[in-house]
């Protein structure tokens, strides 16, 4: 299979595989998603479940990318990690050019790096959010400063490549707050950069009582970390995503570019063998599907060719590498005609440029790509 895998067009075959590690130590304020208390039994339950999703679904394709995320995967013990790597194991080849696994700095631990590093990790996925202990604890987190500082330098020691997850928009951060925390990311020097403008979602705690800032409020956020972490040497390579030169999450680009990823765990979404669904997200119905060889699986589709490149569309347009042009003369094909006059009109408006037979979002493009996304749809409807 031929796929736009980060930018570039490379024959793959491989898949990207990501594991949905739903507990958490407790709830962070400003999430609303699902999450599972760590009880041992529960955790030895879904690891049993876990191999058996494998068995049911697996089409016996070698990854390329694996992701770990959650909930906190960094909860889980070292025999756990070792546990999922052994089912695992048939799918790790010399194809496997990723694999990421998400810590919250508080579940860091040198045995842990140890083990992760055995088993053929590459990357460790640090949800710092913050370097200021006031928006930490607005956000809910029981984390200090500090201790994402000691937990990065126990991950560097062990050779992981890292990313740090930060937030802007909120509670009582100020602009100038966030670009301290920006200035103390670049001064650590990690391989990669997401940063995520906080949203009030229904059901978390923290917009119980409270009203969420207007959605502009955090251009100012976006485009100070764009301008800062170019200025310090990231490329700013998709809308919340940046990183040193060679250091693309490649398991995110995969996703993105509508290439083929399996997701195994409780509310874990895949795009596999045609169709696109995601598990339900509660571990007991998951479950009760799983050993009844009959997933509970909800907003499924089948993959036609018109979804997929309408979704091309949409998602390139979040990254700074954009989509191949010859993607327009495909969708003519399939009935799209106007989509070119759309994207001649982007050009106009200086939102995209042609770059190498390449239709890419400009920097105000990027900052204005769900706008984008919006026009797309309605014209693919
Ligand atoms: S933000 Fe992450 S760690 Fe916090 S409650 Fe939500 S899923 Fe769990």
């Amino acid at each position: 299979m031929t796929s736009d895998f980060c930018g570039n067009s490379i024959d793959r075959d491989g898949l990207g595989i990501y594991i949905h590690v739903p507990f958490c130590a407790s709830r962070c304020a400003y999430c609303a998603f699902y999450g599972e208390p760590p009880l041992r039994q529960s955790i030895d339950g879904y690891l049993d479940c876990l191999r058996r999703e494998w068995v049911l679904r697996w089409d016996g394709r070698p990854a390329d990318s694996i992701y770990f995320g959650g909930g906190t995967p960094g909860l889980l013990s070292c025999s756990d990690f070792e546990k999922i790597a052994k089912f695992l194991g048939q799918a790790l080849s010399s194809q496997l050019r990723e694999w990421t696994v998400e810590f919250s700095p508080a579940t860091v631990r040198e045995e842990k790096l140890r083990t992760l590093k055995e088993l053929g990790v590459t990357r460790i996925s640090l949800g710092v959010q913050s370097f200021n202990d006031h928006t930490l604890a607005a956000l809910g987190r029981r984390q200090r400063a500090e201790l994402a500082i000691a937990a990065y330098d126990l991950v560097r020691a062990h050779d992981f490549d890292v990313s740090f997850d930060l937030i802007f928009l909120a509670p009582g951060q100020r602009l100038a707050d966030w670009k301290r925390d920006l200035a103390r990311a670049v001064d650590l020097g990690p391989d990669h950069i997401s940063t995520y403008c906080l949203t009030a979602e229904s059901g978390a705690p923290l917009w119980k009582n409270r009203t969420a800032p207007p959605a502009t409020a955090g251009e100012a956020f976006h485009r100070n970390a764009r301008n800062f972490l170019q200025e310090n040497g990231y490329e700013h390579y998709e809308v919340s995503s940046f990183c040193r030169q060679g250091h693309r999450c490649l398991h995110n680009c995969n996703t993105w570019a509508m290439g083929e990823w399996l997701g195994l765990g409780p509310s874990a979404a895949s795009q596999f063998r045609g169709r696109r669904f995601r598990n339900v997200p509660n571990l007991k119905l998951w479950a009760e599907g799983i050993w009844s060889s009959s997933p509970d699986e909800e907003d499924v589709a089948v993959l036609s060719e018109q979804l997929l490149l309408q979704d091309r569309f949409i998602f390139g347009m979040r990254m700074a590498d954009g989509v191949p042009d010859s993607l327009l003369d495909r969708a003519e094909r399939l009935g799209y005609g106007d989509l070119r006059a759309l994207f001649e009109r982007f050009a106009e408006e200086g939102l995209i440029r042609s770059v190498d037979g390449r239709l890419c979002p400009t920097g105000r493009g990027l900052l204005l790509a769900d706008g984008l996304a919006l026009e797309i749809l309605c014209h693919c409807a």
